[in-house]
């Protein structure tokens, strides 16, 4: 079986949020349980903050490819469209020619396919920004014999990202005009690239059976594609993602020290130690008594910022011990009601702007929480990852925080709102100063099994189911 498996950013190469995780990780998780001989060849723009070098890069045809083993990893190149130091945008601002961009990295998906002789039983597409290939599969390239038997499968990793565009747009899409209707691309007067993806996709999956639900019911959580959604056929399949061992493992992640593992027998010294270290290294008083809650995050109000700026004030006058570190980059207004509450809070809350990867890991390392009362969350990596690295969640009860989050080994505050998560974290701070609960709740956290294996076997099943259905 061939996959081309296409999504906009993916670890080691680039990185702004959970897809490019998935999108790094998932490959390698599949390939071993396709059929035997099965290639998956994933495809990303050559984004300028991609080094070349670094990830020894070689030319192949237009393409820059990567190869991992089995895996490989090809670049589509454009000077003007890619070679800027942003993905999306800069500033908080999304480049206004988004339309070209990924309309041409959707084109050169299906051209380099043709040019590498290679026929994609399957392409999995994941996010607007990939919207246009199951429309460019089922309009353009329809008589094409070359994709005869190709398959699409679209994933929302997030349905409030929806690269939608004015109506003149279209012309720059390639696509007709009989495709700019209520049923097809158009959406309120603009094109929308994730319409696209979900009109015209063979399969449509999401990443957990929470937000798959959710996106099908109001407004709130389908952002206007509810009723796109429940009238496919077939409806949305949640699968949850996982979480990868090599990046994400306490035991051997490079930016820890001392590392620690579940299997340690002075696993709360070790960690007691990476905390105390990270005290210091941010700035905040060095104190294991004192509860540090962490975040690592996109600021973005979908993670309840305007929760959290009314909670942590409230909380720091009734536990005043209550240290809070952020790390986070992204609109500019949460930047600065953050810098306010750094001042406010004289001491107790320290805020990191900006994408830090080392300096993420360590907070998932010391935190004894982590906040993440997001108002809705398609899957979240986040709560897993600290988790898995003994810190444990207070989350809201939406989409995959509920289903991955259990009573056992985290907070779920009752409702989405600012009083029940001040609630949750006042439950889970006196919680806190129990150390034997506390102890039994990390070890819980820690056991959890996030890894790829069972979602990696449900999409292949997935590719299997849709590989074998007859083309029309
Ligand atoms: P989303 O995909 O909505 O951004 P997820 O929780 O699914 O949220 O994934 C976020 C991923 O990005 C996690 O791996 C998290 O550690 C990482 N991340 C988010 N913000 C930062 C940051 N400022 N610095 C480093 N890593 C970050």
């Amino acid at each position: 079986m061939n996959v081309l498996f296409v999504a906009a950013e993916a670890v080691p190469f680039c990185k702004t949020g959970g897809l490019a995780d998935v999108a790094g990780e998932l490959p390698r998780a599949l390939l071993p349980l396709l059929p035997k001989k099965s290639k998956i060849i994933s495809f990303l723009p050559k984004y300028a903050v991609i080094d070349a070098g670094k990830f020894k890069l070689e030319k192949s045809g237009d393409v820059l490819c990567h190869k991992d083993g089995e895996h490989w990893t090809c670049f589509t190149q454009n000077e003007k469209f890619y070679n800027r130091p942003g993905i999306y945008g800069e500033k908080g601002s999304d480049y206004p020619d988004n339309d070209e961009r990924f309309s041409f990295y959707c084109r050169s998906a299906l051209e380099f396919c043709k040019a590498a002789g290679f026929v994609p039983d399957i392409v999995h597409c994941h996010d607007w920004q990939t919207g246009l290939i199951p429309a460019y599969l089922k309009t353009l390239y329809a008589k094409d014999s070359f994709f005869k038997k190709t398959k699409s499968i679209f994933t929302i990793h997030n349905i409030a990202y929806q690269g939608n565009f004015p109506k003149a747009s279209l012309e720059k899409t390639g696509l007709g005009w009989e495709t700019y209707t209520p049923d097809k691309v158009e959406f309120y007067d603009h094109v929308s690239f994730l319409k696209a993806g979900l009109v015209y996709s063979d399969v449509v999956t999401t990443v957990s059976p929470r937000y798959a639900r959710e996106i099908q019911t109001t407004n709130k959580f389908g952002r206007g594609m509810e009723g796109v959604l429940r009238h496919r056929p077939g409806r949305v399949k949640g699968i949850l993602n996982g979480i990868d061992e090599t990046n994400w493992n306490p035991a051997n992640d490079p930016a820890l020290d001392p590392k620690f593992s579940l299997k340690d027998k002075d696993l709360f010294e070790k960690r007691k130690a990476g905390k105390l270290k990270l005290q210091k290294e941010v700035g905040l008083a060095v104190d294991d008594k004192a509860p540090l809650v962490g975040m690592v995050t996109r600021l973005d109000p979908q993670k309840g910022f305007d929760m959290v700026a009314e909670m942590i004030p409230k909380i720091s006058k009734s536990h005043p011990k209550v240290q809070w570190i952020v790390l986070g980059t992204g609109a500019p207004d949460i930047e600065k009601a953050l810098e306010k509450l750094v001042v406010n809070l004289r001491g107790l809350l320290v805020f990191f702007k900006g994408f830090n990867d080392p300096l993420a890991h360590r907070i998932y390392a010391a935190s004894d929480m982590f906040l993440m009362p997001s108002q809705f969350e398609p899957c979240g990596l986040g709560q897993m990852i600290a988790m898995k690295y003994g810190s444990i969640p207070v989350v809201t009860p939406t989409g995959g925080l509920a289903d991955t989050v259990t009573l056992d080994k985290g907070f779920i505050c009752p409702e989405i709102s600012t009083p029940a998560l001040h609630k949750t974290m006042v439950k889970a701070l006196a919680a806190f100063k129990n150390k034997a609960r506390w102890k039994t709740l990390m070890k819980k956290a820690m056991a959890s099994d996030f890894s790829w294996k069972k979602s990696a076997r449900q999409y292949a099943a997935l590719y299997s189911k849709a590989a074998a259905v007859k083309s029309k």
